[in-house]
């Protein structure tokens, strides 16, 4: 009983937050409709894995995931032309370029930033995962 209770305890457990923004973009060398300037509502899923603290019964407080996120990566492309920021502005790098910015808010708490799915349309987003963790 008392390992099993052990058990659970030391699970990871995953916690995710959803956001949106919307920014603007084109895609210069590419031959379809995002060659033109133009503007998308962009869908932003961030996980993060970690254990259950005792003492809060929280990973992380969901509060300090969204202001990690809104002071990261919010403030800097919400309404923006994305751009400025990232050259080639596709799902793909963008999604990269949050990790990056990301991973770096959450050092400082006991967690690990898991998953980043991004939704450039409501039927298309591109996803980076922790490394190792790919599959
Ligand atoms: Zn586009």
């Amino acid at each position: 009983m008392y390992m099993q209770k052990l058990q659970a305890n030391n699970k990871a457990i995953f916690l995710t937050r959803k956001f949106s923004f919307d920014s603007a973009h084109r895609l210069s060398n590419y031959a379809g409709k995002c060659k033109n300037l133009h503007g998308h509502t962009y869908f932003l899923e961030v996980t993060i894995k970690g254990k259950v603290n005792k003492k809060t019964g929280m990973v992380m407080d969901f509060e300090d995931i969204k202001e990690i996120v809104d002071k990261l990566v919010l403030k800097k492309l919400d309404h923006q032309y994305i751009n400025k920021t990232i050259k080639v502005s596709t799902a793909e790098n963008i999604v990269q370029w949050i990790w990056k910015v990301l991973n770096k808010g959450f050092k400082k708490y006991d967690v690990e930033l898991y998953m980043i799915k991004l939704w450039e349309t409501p039927n298309s987003c591109a996803i980076y995962k922790l490394p190792g963790y790919e599959d």
